[in-house]
């Protein structure tokens, strides 16, 4: 049978859907991932994103840290894509437990998803870490070197997950509980090497593991389906 097909059956008979998603989804609203780095990067950065982007980096080149995160981070103009807008729409119709992502873009919500569980935080919350007053990602674009508070002075930490920062147990929770409750789980733009993605599948009871990636998974042998193809591209065809 063809994939698209079999992909249709199966959402068909799904009551409760998961979506994981990776870098890959983001892609096609025109996100890099920013771990595919070339060597564009190298030239300008003189250390790896990896390593730019750490709890230590943050605290001792913030200069630096913010040069980067606001040229390679912040991607304000990108709009959600049919993967976004497919899964709003299986919210808005109670079939869906919950979007899982690994992006930091918020474009879930724009979508108009609100079940999300941000793994790696936001880049839309911006919190002053003297006296807690949040800022917009666009207010943070506007600024220059380190972004300070303009109440108190203290230095304003994007709520996105560094390297050496644990992920929030309450996200972690809502993800799983999500996962648990699911009948299908679509696993979708990412390659499942990155911490935690691996771990959270094994938390899936139900019936029907897609997997949407352009490129082979250590995971595909595990999957229901799997369609080596762009997420948003594949459900676009896939009527609700
Ligand atoms: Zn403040």
């Amino acid at each position: 049978m063809e994939q698209r097909t079999q992909l249709q059956r199966i959402i068909d008979k799904t009551h409760s859907l998961v979506f994981f998603g990776g870098a890959g989804v983001s892609t096609e609203s025109g996100i890099p991932d920013f771990r595919s780095v070339d060597g564009l990067y190298n030239q300008k950065y003189p250390v790896p994103p990896e390593v730019i982007l750490s709890r230590t980096y943050y605290e001792q080149h913030p200069e630096q840290f913010f040069d980067f995160y606001r040229e390679k981070m912040l991607f304000l103009s990108a709009k959600p894509n049919p993967a976004h807008r497919w899964l709003a729409r299986m919210e808005a119709e109670n079939r869906l437990a919950g979007v899982v992502t690994q992006n930091i873009d918020g474009l879930h919500q724009a979508a108009g998803s609100r079940l999300v569980w941000e793994l790696h935080g936001s880049v839309h919350r911006n919190k002053c870490r003297g006296c807690g007053r949040q800022f917009s990602a666009q207010e943070l674009l506007q600024t220059t070197g380190v972004p300070l508070c303009p109440d108190c002075g203290g230095r304003i930490k994007p709520e996105v997950v560094l390297y050496e920062e644990p992920l929030d147990e309450a996200v972690i929770e809502g993800a799983l509980d999500a996962i648990r409750r699911a009948d299908t789980m679509i696993i979708a733009g990412t390659s499942l090497t990155v911490y935690p993605a691996a771990g959270l599948i094994r938390y899936f009871r139900g019936e029907n593991l897609v997997l949407i990636n352009r490129d082979p998974t250590p995971a595909d042998s595990k999957a229901t389906l799997c369609i080596h193809d762009k997420v948003g591209q594949v459900l676009a065809d896939i009527k609700i």
